[in-house]
């Protein structure tokens, strides 16, 4: 008998008729004498749906009410499953982040999970039911609603897949597993048959939303064997696995990308020691994430700095480094908000020379300017103009000959 975790993305609990196919699914792995802990996401859209409501209210709700609100459309989710399984006769029983006791710090929007109660779960699943759990919620010390961020779903699997040390956890969506580029700008990606933790953290990091980056960490951290698979077609899916020697690694085994960024740059900036701390710690005061940082030094003993933030934060970044350029005296502040970056990852490029410069040659014969770029020993990133996005990604996946790979 085996003990799996089972989470199913929003397109797959999308409508009552794909609810009642996951209830079909679940009651036959439960028939064959598994233990099933399910989790869900709210309905495709829901969340989006919520938080257009509340733009509706106000133009900045609190980050407390916003989870209150958009916790709201996994409790819909896990009840109607929970109906369904009953329907079908099968025991099932379900349950909020706060009922299970997923304890959370008190970052509402992001909060991360501290500890999990496995008491309740246990005792359902000793009983012969299935309990089916609403994701991408938890509960703080103080008995306040939080949710864990976009896509938190995945994560709420994997930390329970780990509290419970589940057998599995398979991450169930509308894609049959992970592939080489997002299939959906690249209908020529291949789906991998594995891909190492390392380089799906990458992957998850830079722009692949396919799995939340946390639910990586977690299932790294605690050796959660993860998989994901379509909700819709049989498969074995992409496993996600350590790094394996024996294994011929492929240079590249993916394309990331990122459309959320926005970039801004303070020229003429005066060369002096704790000017970097002097233009971004405000940005970090205001909570912003930083993401890739440039910093360029002129004859005339003048700095320019380049740096990029999550498009949301966009303006916020634009008034503060506004006040730091007047404090600084810097000559002038410039800002983008129309760029993305794209991103080759894969654990081969450590033992190969040239991935980056066939990157730049690929990119330059297609006539796309790179604005910024940023490497670690396992990824290459750059920036460019959103309106290459496409042609980027196609034209890298091509050059790497990520269509050829065999699953
Ligand atoms: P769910 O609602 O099931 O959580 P998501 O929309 O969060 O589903 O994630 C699945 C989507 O991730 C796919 O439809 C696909 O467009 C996107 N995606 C991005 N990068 C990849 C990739 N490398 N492999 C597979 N899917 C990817
Ligand atoms: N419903 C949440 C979202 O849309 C969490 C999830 O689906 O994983 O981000
Ligand atoms: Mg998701």
């Amino acid at each position: 008998m085996a003990l799996l975790v089972y989470k199913f993305g929003g397109t797959s609990v999308g409508s009552t008729e794909r609810i009642k196919a996951v209830a079909d699914k679940v009651k036959k792995a439960h028939d064959l004498g598994d233990q099933i802990v399910v989790v869900l996401s709210a309905m495709s859209g829901e969340t989006n749906r919520l938080i257009a409501l509340a733009k509706d209210m106000q133009d900045l709700p609190t980050e407390r009410e916003m989870d209150v609100l958009i916790s709201t459309g996994e409790q819909v989710t896990v009840a109607l499953l929970t109906m369904a399984l009953h329907a079908l006769g099968c025991e099932a029983c379900s349950y909020t982040g706060a009922q299970v006791k997923i304890l959370t710090d008190s970052s509402f929007t992001k909060a991360r999970i501290r500890e999990i109660e496995d008491s309740n779960l246990r005792a359902e699943l000793c009983a012969g039911k299935v309990v089916v759990v609403a994701g991408f919620q938890g509960v703080d010390e103080l008995g306040n609603i939080t949710t864990l961020g976009r896509g938190g779903s995945d994560t709420t699997a994997v930390a329970i897949a780990a509290a419970l040390k589940a057998d599995e956890c398979h991450i169930y969506t509308d894609v049959d597993g992970v592939y080489t580029t997002d299939p959906r700008v690249e209908p020529k990606a291949r789906r991998l048959d594995h891909i190492t933790f390392e380089e799906m953290l990458e992957m998850a990091s830079l722009g692949s939303k396919v799995l939340q980056i946390r639910s990586v960490e977690f299932a790294g951290k605690y050796n959660v064997a993860l998989r994901v698979l379509s909700s819709f077609k049989e498969g074995c899916g992409t496993l996600i696995t350590y790094e394996d020697t024996q294994m011929e690694s492929a240079l590249i085994s993916g394309i990331a990308f990122n459309r959320d960024e926005a970039k801004l740059t303070i020229t003429g900036v005066p060369d002096l020691p704790g000017v970097a701390f002097k233009i971004l710690g405000p940005i970090a005061e205001a909570n912003i994430e930083v993401d890739m940082i440039i910093q360029n030094i002129a004859e005339d003993a003048t700095t320019d700095f380049t740096f990029t933030v999550h498009r949301n934060d966009y303006q916020r970044a634009l008034g503060l480094l506004e006040q730091t350029c007047a404090d600084l005296g810097a000559r002038k502040v410039a800002g983008d908000d129309t760029i993305v970056k794209v991103s080759i990852v894969g654990v081969g490029m450590r033992s190969h020379a040239g991935i980056a410069s066939t990157m730049f040659k690929t990119l330059a014969e297609e006539g796309i300017n790179i604005r910024m770029i940023a490497t670690s020993e396992i990824k290459i990133s750059v920036v460019v103009d959103e309106k290459y996005l496409e042609l980027a990604v196609r034209a890298l996946h091509a050059a790497f000959e990520l269509d050829k790979i065999s699953a």
